[in-house]
């Protein structure tokens, strides 16, 4: 094993430097104490670190800085206004798969020039959107897709640039419902299938050829499956930009992040877990790759991040005894946080208060909704639980408050942004009212 004294910043697995850390007995996200957060906005609240956003997006663009590149910040992992806003003014592009998504980028500022737009079922009405827009390109997934382009930009006498999503078929060793880069999954078109479809759509007259895209997967901890689908591809990008004169290759996002142990067992948890995947690891593994291939490169992490950056705050209800099983009963369900009930994943769950003893024992954390399958954890190992404590479920921000709904007319959770010393509300709370609002026979 390395020796601990070595590591530099960017080899540490990007995904453990985080904001959040304890400190006088009790939990911080930067400067703000989260009891205070929760006090001031409730809960179940998401709240989020703009300096471990930053710091991921930063880390991640140095890491590249040899090469021409753009980080295309995948916007449904978190869509929320005032991240898009951050990321925009740092210089992120974005990857939207919806025209929802686009309104939202607008809305906060951010460059249509740097919209990506994927996805496999774009409407008509949609594509229509981006094309007026000028989005800097529509990432096509099938023959169907970009024959309805064609038809819409010559109803609208406009150009419509495009890429085609390769599906590489590597195998990403993730988890099936996330794994999007193998002949099984319904993204993408096959690398043999490829030179024909470009073929055609360099014969359509509204089309400009822009360039080639491909995304494996999510949560993706090593750089094999990366390095190998971009040698997969590579040699038709350089047919393509030499054919087409396509401007850019899109190598996805998919970088996944440590879910397990990033704080409860306190700082460099990570280490004694293995080795993770690092920034530097992913650059070494792709940069000989791309390095000569004179193409622009784009990347689209979303969960990388924001995952990390955020948690969500809940409070524990009742505490209940049933057989052998014991369970803290807390105001977040899985409306708020669908995905251990989804993907079965892990998120790891600490007391605001710093537990002051050692003593761990088992414990299901469940939510207020009808359904077994809602829970946030189960057989925890925790430390002493009791009606009115406040936990914090971490690694959150992605793929948290996107999945969240109404589901039993549960109200969606609200939102808030720390930056330094200064915590603000990014999302109030819903209302009532707002779960009625769009129903119009009553
Ligand atoms: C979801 C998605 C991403 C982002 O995936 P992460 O695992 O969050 O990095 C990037 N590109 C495309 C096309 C996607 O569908």
């Amino acid at each position: 094993m390395r020796s601990r004294l070595r590591v530099t910043a960017d080899e540490v697995p990007f995904s453990v430097m985080h904001s959040f850390h304890y400190r006088d007995g009790e939990l911080f996200c930067e400067e703000v104490r989260l009891a205070q957060a929760a006090e001031e906005f409730g809960t179940p609240l998401y709240l989020y670190s703009a300096a471990t956003i930053l710091d991921h997006y930063h880390r991640l663009d140095r890491a590249l800085h040899e090469i021409d590149h753009l980080i295309s910040y995948a916007v449904k992992a978190n869509s929320n206004g005032a991240i898009l806003k951050l990321l925009s003014n740092a210089g992120a592009g974005f990857d939207i798969v919806s025209g929802g998504e686009l309104f939202r980028v607008l809305r906060a500022g951010g460059d249509p020039g740097r919209c990506t737009f994927a996805g496999v079922g774009k409407t008509p009405e949609e594509m229509g959107y981006a094309l007026e827009q000028r989005v800097y390109c529509l990432n096509v997934e099938s023959e169907g897709e970009l024959e309805r382009i064609e038809e819409i930009a010559d109803a609208k006498n406009i150009r419509a640039p495009v890429a085609l999503r390769i599906n590489p078929d590597v195998q990403a060793h993730t988890h099936e419902y996330v794994s999007t880069g193998s002949e099984e999954n319904k993204f993408g078109i096959t690398l043999a299938d490829a030179p024909r479809l470009y073929a055609r759509a360099a014969q359509m007259r509204h089309i400009d050829l822009r360039g080639v895209q491909m995304h494996i997967g999510s949560q993706i901890t090593a750089a094999a499956p990366f390095a190998e689908a971009i040698r997969k591809v590579t040699p038709l990008a350089r047919e393509l930009k030499e054919k087409y004169g396509i401007e850019f290759l899109s190598i996805g996002g998919g970088l996944g992040i440590v879910y397990e142990r990033s704080i409860a067992s306190g700082e460099r948890a990570w280490w004694a877990e293995g080795h993770q995947l690092s920034i530097q690891e992913y650059a070494d593994a792709i940069l000989p790759e791309l390095r000569g291939l004179g193409l622009r490169i784009l990347l689209e992490p979303g969960r990388l991040l924001v995952g990390n950056a955020g948690v969500l705050l809940t409070r524990v209800l009742y505490l209940k005894e049933s057989g052998r099983k014991r369970f803290a009963v807390v105001d977040a369900g899985m409306n708020d946080l669908i995905r251990p009930a989804l993907y079965g994943s892990y998120h790891e769950i600490v007391p605001v208060e710093q537990p002051s003893t050692e003593q761990r024992s088992e414990i299901d954390i469940v939510g207020p909704v009808c359904e077994s399958g809602d829970f946030l954890a189960r057989d925890r190992e925790m430390p002493p639980v009791a009606a009115g404590d406040l936990l914090a479920v971490m690694s959150t921000g992605a793929y948290g408050f996107t999945m969240a709904s109404n589901y039993n007319s549960r109200l969606l959770p609200a939102e808030a942004l720390v930056d330094g010393n200064c915590v603000r509300l990014i999302r109030r709370r819903q209302t009532w009212q707002d779960l009625v609002c769009g129903e119009t026979d009553c």
